[in-house]
């Protein structure tokens, strides 16, 4: 069975086909700049690596190309659209209506709707999406897999902020927390790699990446995560503050006149690593710049592994223990220099991470870098958020037609 996997963005379609069950990926690809006067396609398969370079003015045009990429040439991975037997669509955000993947009907994209307001950035091109595959694929069943629903389990002390309840009551605001489907995926990875069933296992999951955020997992259901009612909260990002006291908005905004677009650009665009060195947001320029005496890089790391430090006792705390810690995302799953500096003095509390094994973790694979004696271990997981959509999708698609 083959499983179509689709992440949209305002300007952007990111697929990959899967064949199921095995999980294979037959083809993955990206179309860029969608509305603009030039788009571009790029697309791996069997069949060739492809770039096509043409105007794409929606998201239903570059659909129907890329499927049309699909079935192009020798060793096609499909013959034709019929074969896709269900999409997924990574959703952002899911309220507090969806607590688990579901089959997408007009219902679901109603709340879907209403929780535009909540990711206004993110909802809108995700519904696009699931439009989009419903007009060219009429009778295919459609999945939606949202990034909050992992975090529903959390209970109303780690989830409410203390704020006016009305504001909950009536406003929805509350910790929704995201990165659900990475904290999954590499949860049950860690549980499996350690052979050991995840209804008995305390975990705290690292996702680090551009975007980055920390869940605590106590038998396989998120009880906290860093990342709030948007993907603003918690750890220092490439170029979001993560926690600010929020004091200091109101300060900018009476002292200085900031407006509400200002401080939002300053702290989801100008902050974080970026923020910090005031020279890039990417961690390999940082370790390179820190490495060739940059104190301001030097700095900005320094300030982006104390925060997750914090978090990390904070977490054994929320948890009273902790079975493993995972490393996981871009920066998670290749930087040995930033596990090896969140895990220093974490000695104390059991957390001993073993420099040389970190040193020489294999990219790519799920690897244990916990010293000899370490009371929890310390794991990396490489995250494949795909994956876990094509396995619900599946899942449900087969359910669906038994
Ligand atoms: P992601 O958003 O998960 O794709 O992660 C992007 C981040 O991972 C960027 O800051 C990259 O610089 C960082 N990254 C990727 N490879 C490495 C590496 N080998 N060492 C350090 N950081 C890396």
């Amino acid at each position: 069975m083959k499983i179509l996997v689709l992440n949209c963005g305002s300007s952007s379609i990111k697929y990959q086909l899967f064949r199921m069950p095995e999980a294979d990926v037959l083809a993955r690809g990206l179309v860029q700049r969608i509305g603009e006067p030039m788009g571009q396609i790029d697309q791996q398969s069997p069949a060739g690596n492809f770039r096509l370079s043409e105007p794409v003015p929606d998201h239903g045009v570059g659909l129907k190309r890329v499927i049309e990429m699909m079935t192009e040439g020798d060793g096609a991975p499909l013959r034709s659209v019929d074969e896709i037997a269900a999409v997924g669509h990574r959703v952002v955000h899911g309220g507090e209506r969806f607590t688990q993947t579901v089959l997408i009907d007009d219902e679901v994209i109603a709340a879907v709707e209403e929780n535009v307001e909540l990711a206004p950035l993110h909802n809108p091109p995700n519904l696009q999406g699931i439009r989009v595959a419903r007009s060219v694929m009429p009778h295919t069943p459609q999945v939606g897999v949202f990034d909050t629903a992992f975090h529903q389990t959390m209970p109303p002390r780690a989830y409410l902020y203390a704020l006016p309840m009305s504001l909950y009551r009536e406003g929805r605001i509350r910790r929704y927390g995201f990165h659900g489907t990475s904290h999954r995926y590499v949860s049950a990875r860690a549980a499996e790699y350690m052979g050991r069933s995840i209804e008995h296992l305390k975990l705290i999951t690292c996702h680090l990446g551009n975007g980055a955020s920390i869940a605590a997992i106590e038998n396989g259901q998120s009880i906290d995560t860093t990342m709030g009612l948007t993907p603003l909260e918690g750890l220092v990002m490439g170029t979001r503050s993560g926690d600010v006291d929020p004091g200091i908005l109101l300060y900018l905004a009476r002292s200085r006149g900031l407006s509400i677009d200002a401080l939002d650009k300053l702290l989801n665009k100008q902050s974080g690593l970026l923020g910090l060195s005031g020279k890039s947001n990417d961690m390999r320029e940082l370790e390179k710049l820190a490495a060739d005496g940059d104190q301001d890089a030097g700095l900005a790391l320094d300030v982006f592994c104390y925060r997750i430090r914090k978090y990390i006792g904070a977490y054994m705390a929320a948890l009273g223990g902790l079975d493993a810690l995972i490393f996981t995302g871009g920066i998670g799953e290749n930087s040995p220099y930033i596990r090896e500096h969140v895990c220093k003095g974490l000695d104390g509390l059991g957390v001993c991470l073993d420099v040389g094994l970190n040193a020489t973790a294999p990219r790519g694979s799920e690897c244990d870098v916990s010293a000899y004696g370490s009371r929890s271990r310390v794991l990396v997981v490489p995250t494949d958020e795909e994956k876990l959509i094509a396995m619900d999708t599946y899942a449900l698609a087969t359910a669906s037609t038994k």
